[in-house]
């Protein structure tokens, strides 16, 4: 019997994890720099809390969801998305009696029963930021322009931002009437006549030909705002204008989620595909009151780590993830091993990131793997060194080998590697 990762997950492996560390490290830190600080929540919750936070007409809580009952009989849901737990925290704990917005950044995975394909899996990483309890545009833009830096310093360059407005409970009522009655006069299968009922905004993203075909012409959200939202609208826009952040109007634009409102976004990349969605997110001014909190305006993003890996190769951009160490102890004997062990703890507590040959592999077996680690440097000891005093300091890439005094050895080492 053997075992392999579950259908739709994967493992990320050595070097390519490094990799992953450095996108998940990336993306986030324009929202750190920005002043949100980390929150960790559950990976499980209350099933309740999704389903009234998300929304059960959606696809991710009526199909996807990785449901469960423990043994005391509580059913408990693993997270098929980050902002639900993180409003549920914010209001627990009333973080929004202190100082407003509550801005905060989290990261990890999350789960959703989907059909695997590429860049689409049932275990999935993101990064995602919330900026709770303000509701000026000015805040929308610069959560849009956190997720936008995140992907730029990275160095993609292939993504498009699709931004519209998705209006509020006073402007979007009667806009979902027009809709649906626009929706009547077409020619549409059961199952799209029904999701017309139910949801007539998804119908607008319905990808297939002759579905489109007929779309032409229908009335979209961002001609009807009311003028609360068209001028919160024109104020986001004005944000990310002064900050040379470049967006598409797509008032097509709906999210799988229902409880986006106003400000709604979504990055895509062209590289990838089908799955071509590698973040988004948007304002969520409902969800508060929807899992029984004050009324309390948000707006946030999530970014999928999985799709950006995926998206920055398809760039063929390299994310500098850095050597795994500098520097490779090589021992000849075992009072040698002893002196290179204690060596290179001393090595690691300077900041040095350091590793050793364990087990007596021979001088050639320890140099091989010497140069396998990515080290610049090999210190190689021998009884012969330890009565001098000094260890040979082998630079890898050239090959050059001199004796070090062993008292001098770290901050000859610090000096070459600065
Ligand atoms: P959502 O929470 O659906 O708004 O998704 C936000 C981002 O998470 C998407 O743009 C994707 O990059 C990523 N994502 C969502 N679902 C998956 C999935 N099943 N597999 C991989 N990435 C996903």
């Amino acid at each position: 019997m053997s075992f392999t990762a579950p259908k739709g997950s994967y493992d990320i492996l050595p070097p390519d994890s490094s990799t992953f560390l450095a996108v998940r490290d990336a993306l986030s830190r324009p929202a750190r720099l920005a002043g949100y600080e980390y929150i960790e929540t559950p990976i499980f919750e209350d099933t309740g809390l999704f389903a009234r936070g998300v929304g059960e007409s959606t696809e991710v809580v009526s199909k996807e969801m990785y449901t469960f009952d423990d043994k005391g009989g509580r059913s408990l849901t693993l997270r098929p998305e980050g902002t639900a737990g993180v409003m549920r925290a914010v209001i627990e704990h009333k973080l929004y009696a202190g100082q407003l917005p509550v801005k905060l950044w989290y990261a990890g995975p999350n789960f959703r029963y989907e059909r695997p394909q590429a860049g689409r899996y049932r275990h999935f990483t993101q990064v995602g930021a919330e900026a709770v309890g303000v509701d000026d545009p000015m805040l929308d833009a610069e959560v849009v322009a956190l997720a936008w830096d995140g992907y730029r310093t990275l160095g993609l360059r292939g993504f498009r931002l699709l931004l519209t407005s998705l209006g509020d409970e006073t402007c979007r009522p009667p806009y979902r009437a027009l809709l649906q009655s626009f929706l009547s006069n077409l020619d549409l299968d059961a199952d799209t006549r029904r999701r017309a009922e139910i949801n007539p905004l998804r119908v607008l993203d319905d990808k297939r030909p002759q579905v489109r075909a007929q779309l032409d012409g229908a009335p979209v959200m961002v001609d009807h705002l009311c003028s609360e939202c068209a001028e919160h609208y024109d104020g986001v826009r004005t944000g990310l204008a002064a900050i040379g952040v470049e967006w598409e109007e797509t008032p097509q634009l709906v999210r799988g989620l229902d409880y986006y409102m106003r400000t709604t976004f979504e990055f895509v990349h062209s590289g990838l595909g089908a799955q071509s969605a590698i973040g988004g997110g948007g304002r969520y001014d409902g969800l508060s009151a929807a899992i029984g909190g004050p009324d309390l305006t948000g707006i946030g993003w999530a970014l999928g780590v999985d799709r950006t890996l995926l998206a920055l190769r398809a760039e063929g951009v390299a994310v500098p993830a850095g050597p795994r160490v500098q520097v490779y102890g090589v021992p000849l004997g075992t009072t040698a091993a002893a002196r290179l062990f204690a060596l290179t703890a001393a090595l690691r507590a300077a900041g040095v990131p350091a590793d050793m040959a364990y087990g007596s592999r021979g001088l050639k077996g320890a140099m091989k793997a010497a140069d396998r680690s990515g080290a610049a440097y090999a210190v190689v000891l021998g009884d012969r060194d330890i009565e001098a005093g000094t260890a040979q300091l082998k630079d890898l890439r050239s090959g050059d080998q001199v004796a070090v005094p062993l008292d001098a050895l770290i901050a000859t080492i610090q000096e070459k590697l600065t």
